[in-house]
């Protein structure tokens, strides 16, 4: 079977190694210059950055399962480290090494900086989230979904919200309360301790998994073909035409806002949220206190740990920070670190449509077209999630799938 699959992004690299392994004849086409779309490396003065910090997560299983797959070993390529929040402020919580779900009891039980009545109710109220199978009544903003349940204290405020934050790139006033509960349900609820790990990059993203499936991908005998971007998709009765070349079946894995070009019936309009990593370079010998540390300035969210004093600071949605320039902001953030001297280098990058806006009862575009021989992918179709690189991943999988007529199942 040959197939083209548009985009170059997790979503479709995913799609075009499952396909690759069933045997089918692959031409991906991907508008940029490299692999890897809103995840991906770039070089700035020489140095490889990505052009935004990622957080992943120990239950990004398909992630993980593609990479292992084309020889990423995730062993190597990431730090496996329980998940600890940890801020300037005094609050601390830290999962330990035990079986789910003991890890996350402690880790309440022992949270530094909230009361025991709060612990108490809190507890009292993720067992209730549990037993209903985090599936609320109705979605709502995160905000009402707390304000119901009585989480209007330090946990809500250190724990809930920034957790939000990073995971929904909204805030919980706008955050669909859903969507979160899922991410809970998979993170922080998951029977396995290995899924609420943070998974800390070795490697810049590129090296994670868009470079090795590009490389894997071409070993195989798939054409790449970068710089090409697709204008037009035409589904005949016989084919499915994309650059003048033609298919049996097309993959779209492209960002909504591009795909409705290429495929009308994809209707589906967005918001569209904005993150910054504004990059902070300090002596080698700097280190955070957690390598992912939760910031309580003014304009800082969350920062992360690189190594070798090179620090990568995240400004999820929407906020004042939009108004700075980057040295304003690379200034603000700096001061808002527990560093000793000024930072020697600064880089921010703007990504301005970073994520869809996953707001309440958001409505998401049936990953299934009205021809079989042509499915969407991309974070956006992955409703269970928020934009993320897991959603993405599992959506191209998905997508692959369809087109062998087997069914898709999230890898266990
Ligand atoms: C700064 C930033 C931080 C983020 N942080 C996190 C995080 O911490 N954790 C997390 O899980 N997720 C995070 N995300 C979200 C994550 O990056 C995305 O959900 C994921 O990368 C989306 O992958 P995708 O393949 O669906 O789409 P994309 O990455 O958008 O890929 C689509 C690809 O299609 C190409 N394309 C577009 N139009 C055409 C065309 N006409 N022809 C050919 N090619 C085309 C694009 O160039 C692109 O490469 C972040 C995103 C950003 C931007």
């Amino acid at each position: 079977m040959k197939v083209a699959v548009i985009g170059g992004g997790w979503a479709g690299l995913a799609a075009a190694v499952d396909l690759t392994a069933a045997g089918a004849e692959i031409t991906l086409f991907e508008a940029g210059r490299v692999p890897g779309g809103r995840a991906r490396s770039i070089t700035v003065a020489g140095r490889r950055l990505d052009n935004g910090q990622h957080i992943l997560l120990g239950a990004y299983r398909d992630i993980l399962d593609v990479m292992r797959r084309i020889g990423a070993d995730p062993e190597q390529l990431f730090e496996r480290r329980p998940l600890q929040v940890v801020d300037a402020a005094g609050f601390r919580l830290a999962l330990p090494k035990w079986p789910a779900p003991l890890n996350v009891a402690w880790a309440l039980l022992t949270a530094q900086g909230v009361g025991w009545r709060e612990k108490a109710a809190t507890a009292r109220w993720m067992q209730g989230v549990k037993a209903r199978g985090f599936r609320l009544a109705a979605d709502a903003t995160v905000g009402q979904w707390l304000d119901g349940a009585g989480q209007t204290g330090e946990l809500r405020r250190h724990l809930w919200e920034p957790l939000c934050l990073a995971a929904l790139n909204l805030p919980a006033a706008r955050a669909s309360a859903q969507v979160f509960a899922n991410v809970l349900r998979d993170s922080l609820g998951s029977r396995r301790r290995e899924d609420t790990d943070l998974l800390l990059p070795r490697v810049d993203l590129g090296r994670l998994l868009p470079e090795p499936a590009s490389h894997w991908l071409a070993a195989r005998g798939a054409t790449l073909r970068f710089s090409t971007r697709i204008e037009a998709l035409e589904a005949t009765p016989e084919h499915v035409a994309v650059a003048g070349e033609r298919f049996a079946a097309a993959i779209i894995a492209i960002a909504p806002q591009h795909a409705g070009k290429l495929w009308p019936e994809m209707t589906a309009k967005y918001d569209y949220e904005p993150i910054a990593t504004v990059y902070l370079q300090f002596a080698p010998q700097f280190r955070l206190p957690f390598p992912l540390f939760k910031q309580t300035g003014k304009y800082g969210q969350w920062a992360v740990d690189r190594g070798d004093g090179l620090i990568g600071c995240v400004l999820s949605g929407h906020g004042g920070w939009e108004a700075l320039t980057d040295d304003e902001l690379a200034a603000a953030l700096q001061a808002e670190l527990p560093a000793s001297g000024p930072a020697l280098w600064h880089k921010v990058i703007r990504e301005k449509r970073a994520t869809f806006a996953c707001q309440p009862g958001l409505a998401r575009p049936d990953w299934r077209t009205g021809d079989p021989r042509v499915v969407l992918a991309g974070d956006h179709t992955w409703t269970e999630y928020p934009a993320t690189l897991e959603g993405a991943v599992r959506s191209g999988r998905r997508a692959a799938r369809e087109l062998l007529g087997k069914r898709y199942n999230p890898s266990p």
